[in-house]
């Protein structure tokens, strides 16, 4: 059985370099249930405004492929940004699933941005390292954009593979290039941010790669 993947896009913001970034957020679609890789925008109002974000809400993004917030049984998030965990409330029947050092990283680093997503009966599934969580569908650890950041994998029964990169890197030309010049926040630590490049390439090898904030596909 092949795991079907499927983009939503959940808002446009300013990026880094002035210019509309799209925030996506992936649905794959597996046997018994759909998990849901990253959430979108949310957060404090201020923090809207200062990234001029135009949003749109999960519900109206899974509408238009036919499904609905009690569709997901699972959420993984790539990293606790506020662009990637934006909308985890929506899904407060469902698991979260991410990386123990994200968690505290979030609540030392951004502790307003915590307590804001740390709401009331938050089902956070910690992770420790490299997960499958179900047949095909895998987390990767990758840090470097921030210290607990994953990416999701998914293997299909050929043996192919779709990488979920969440911001391991921004845009096609980062990931390929890994440039001198990084645009703002790409790394918080280039040394792992590059050892992190190196296992996804590694990981798509032969497959795709899919970018949150960039709509080509890369084929590796
Ligand atoms: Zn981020």
């Amino acid at each position: 059985m092949t795991l079907e993947i499927k983009r939503l896009h959940l808002a446009s913001l300013r990026g880094p370099d002035g210019l509309e970034w799209p925030v996506h957020g992936f649905v794959v679609i597996h046997p018994g249930g759909a998990a849901l890789v990253d959430t979108g925008v949310g957060g404090p109002d201020q923090l809207l405004t200062d990234w001029r974000v135009v949003n749109t809400t999960a519900a109206d993004a899974l509408a238009g492929i036919g499904m609905s917030p009690a569709d997901i049984g699972m959420v993984v998030n790539t990293h606790l940004h506020f662009d990637h965990c934006g909308q985890n409330a929506v899904f407060r029947h469902a698991p979260y699933f991410v990386q123990a050092t994200e968690l505290s990283r979030a609540k030392t680093e951004s502790p307003e941005l915590y307590d804001w997503f740390d709401f009331m009966n938050a089902r956070f599934e910690l992770l420790d390292g490299d997960t499958e969580l179900l047949p095909g569908l895998s987390v990767i650890t990758t840090p470097g954009h921030t210290s607990g950041h994953q990416s999701v994998v998914v293997t299909a029964a050929d043996g192919s593979s779709d990488v979920l990169i969440g911001d391991a890197a921004y845009t096609p030309r980062v990931y390929r290039e890994a440039p001198a010049d990084l645009p703002d926040g790409q790394a918080a630590d280039r040394g792992s941010w590059e050892q992190s490049l190196t296992r996804i390439r590694s990981a798509g090898s032969g497959g795709r790669v899919h970018f949150c904030h960039h709509t080509d596909v890369v084929h590796g």
